[in-house]
Formats: C-alpha cells, sequence, structure tokens
C-alpha cells in the first residue's frame, strides 16, 4: 500500500512526469531502458482480466455532458487530447511502474487547476481537429488518444442553483470538479476576450453578434436568441430608462444599456484599424469620451476624471463588476480515459516513433 501511495504522489501531473523522465531519459539512456525490458513481460498476465465484445469501445463515444441549463454566456468548452501511449510508456519504461500499477494511476488522474487553466498544452497534451491524427509527440495511432473535456462554469447568481444541481448530480468516478477564485472583472475580461476570438472585424455582422453575446451574457432570462432571429436594427430608446423593447424589428434599448453596447463594441474592436468600430460608428478614444460624458454614461457609473484614458480603464472596470469576488468551476469530463485506458489494458505500449516534448 505504502509503494502505492507514493506512486500516486509520482503522477500527480501527467504533464511534469512525462517531461521530467523525457529529461531524465536523455541523460541517462542506457540503464532507463535496460530496466524497462524486465518490467514488460510482467504485464501480460492481465490478459483474462478482459473479456467480453463491450471491451473494444470507439474512442470519443461518451455522450458530451449537457450544459444546456445554464446561461451559455457563462459556460466554455475546451476539448483536449491527453496520448495515453506518451503516458504509459514513460511510467512502465522510465518509472519501472508495472503496466497494470501505471493504469491504475492513469485512472486516478485529475488535473490540476494549473493544468486546466494552461493556455500551451505539452506532452502529453495536445488539441486535434482530426481524429485519426496521429499523437504529435511519440507517433502512436488515435486509439492510444483519450478526449479530456474541460467545461467552465462562471458562477454568477444566475447560475448558482443550476451549478450546483448539476454537479451533485455528476458521477465522481467520471467527472472531476475544480473551484478558481477570480473576481467578476476577470471573469469580464476573459468573456470579451473569447468573443473577440471568434468574430471576424471585417465582417460588419459582428456588431450584432457581440450585441446579442452581451445581452445574453447581460440578462440570461431572456430569450435573446428570438428578439434577435426578427430584429433589423439596434437603437437607443428615448422613451425607456430601463429594459429594452422590440418594435417592428427594429430593438430599442434603454440609454444606459445602449452605451454599455457601444462601450463591448468598442472594446472588442478598438485594436482593429485606428480607433473602435460601434453601432454608431467609428470612434477614437477621445470622441468615445465624449460620447459617453454627453449621453450621462459616464456620470451614473461615477466616473469624474477628464482624462480619456483613465475613464476608459474606469469605465471598463465599472462595467466588469470591479473586484468583487467570482468562482469559476472547471469540470473535467473524465469518461473517455477511464474507458480508453480499459480498452487498451492488453495491448502492449508502442515505442515513441519519434520522442519531443515539444509540438513539432
Ligand atoms: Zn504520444
Amino acid at each position: 500500500m505504502a509503494a502505492r501511495k507514493k506512486s500516486a504522489a509520482k503522477v500527480k501531473s501527467l504533464n511534469k512526469a512525462v517531461k521530467k523522465t523525457a529529461h531524465k531519459k536523455a541523460v541517462a539512456k542506457k540503464p532507463a531502458s535496460k530496466k524497462a525490458v524486465s518490467k514488460k513481460t510482467a504485464p501480460k498476465k492481465i490478459v483474462s482480466k478482459t473479456t467480453g465484445p463491450q471491451k473494444q469501445r470507439a474512442p470519443g463515444k461518451t455522450e458530451p455532458l449537457d450544459l444546456s441549463a445554464l446561461p451559455s454566456e457563462l459556460v466554455t468548452r475546451e476539448d483536449r487530447h491527453v496520448c495515453l501511449a506518451c503516458v504509459l510508456d514513460v511510467m512502465t519504461r522510465y518509472m519501472g511502474l508495472p503496466i497494470k500499477k501505471a493504469q491504475t494511476e492513469v485512472k486516478r488522474y485529475a488535473p490540476s487547476l494549473d493544468e486546466v487553466r494552461a493556455r500551451a498544452l505539452s506532452r502529453p497534451f495536445f488539441t486535434s481537429q482530426n481524429k485519426e491524427e496521429s499523437c504529435p509527440y511519440c507517433g502512436s495511432a488515435a486509439k492510444w488518444h483519450a478526449r479530456f473535456t474541460i467545461y467552465r462554469i462562471e458562477n454568477t447568481k444566475a447560475a448558482d442553483t443550476r451549478r450546483r444541481e448539476l454537479l451533485k448530480s455528476l458521477p465522481p468516478s467520471g467527472f472531476a470538479v475544480i473551484e478558481e477564485k477570480a473576481t467578476r472583472q476577470d471573469a469580464f475580461f476573459q468573456w470579451a476576450e473569447k468573443i473577440s476570438s471568434g468574430i471576424d472585424l471585417e465582417d460588419p455582422r459582428w456588431l450584432r453578434e457581440v450585441s446579442r453575446h452581451y445581452l445574453i451574457r447581460k440578462d440570461p432570462k431572456t430569450g435573446w436568441d428570438a428578439v434577435f432571429a426578427q430584429l433589423h436594427s439596434i437603437r437607443r430608446s428615448r422613451r425607456l430608462d430601463a429594459g429594452w423593447e422590440l418594435d417592428q424589428g427594429r430593438l430599442f434599448l434603454a440609454p444606459l444599456l445602449f452605451d454599455e453596447l457601444l462601450l463591448v463594441q468598442y472594446l472588442v474592436s478598438r485594436a482593429h484599424r485606428a480607433g473602435g468600430l460601434t453601432l454608431e460608428g467609428r470612434y477614437t478614444l477621445p470622441e468615445l469620451f465624449a460620447r459617453l460624458r454627453n449621453s450621462g454614461y459616464l456620470r451614473a457609473a461615477g466616473i469624474e476624471t477628464r482624462s480619456p484614458s483613465d475613464a476608459f480603464e474606469q469605465v471598463v472596470m465599472h462595467l466588469g463588476g470591479g473586484d468583487a469576488s467570482l468562482r469559476f468551476y472547471y469540470i473535467v469530463d473524465r469518461r473517455d480515459l477511464l474507458e480508453r485506458v480499459k480498452a487498451l489494458e492488453d495491448l502492449r505500449v508502442p515505442k515513441a516513433k519519434t520522442l519531443s516534448t515539444r509540438r513539432p
């Protein structure tokens, strides 16, 4: 039991385990592989354990998690792949674990917060568009790759009850949940970044798209998709004090809400050409500042500075919700990993065709 605990500690991070031992291999190539040879014959014993045709499941067969009960703008999804050939090869050949133990460790694996937040993936993780793609590090075939889906929920009031219900309903063996403390400001900027990356600023329809995303985020209870399906234009209302109304395909927004939309549009497009594009045309920062001051938005937000750049910083802080705390919940779908390890139990781990810790 003691040995088991020790090896669990070793493989807490698949990333680190693989990197560390890849380095070790470069330094001490011969002794490591000699050790591996003697260990390699043992795992064949477990063959009798796997019987029945259900063991040969196709990769990627698990149904995606249904998060449609949560506001769509508060949920992100990212698919990653982990190469089990890379992981098992390193664990058995270089760390000297028996294959069965290595498989158990992989089944137990759940990523750390740092790992789920990492933008740049390294061995044994990679992203893949093509299901048949071979491992970018070791060249193994697709059957050795498990999909890891990472969902992130931004936990606002609008999401809290459903988020709790959802987390309660997840079977613990198939999913790992990781919490992250953040601020509303962080969440807002990350949302704006995500929206920006998905739009084409050369195509003017993006203004409408960004407006739709923002309104869904701001007011998730309204069925905005149905509203947007019938609207031709978005305008500033002269009548409304708050909220919105739809009139013959024209969406009228209360002045402050409309100004928020201009700000978001400016924020998303300001790096594109000079100034940012909004529903009211292109604004430079001083023009936007004058516009928001005249409309009363700056006063409503409690911003008194005369400097456009300071005002912009403060106004974005105001719009984002400032330093108020907020939590992100990451749900890591491990089901495909568990299935893959099981399906591959009998197979000999392929030797790396290429060995690289960096993506080619
Ligand atoms: Zn690999």
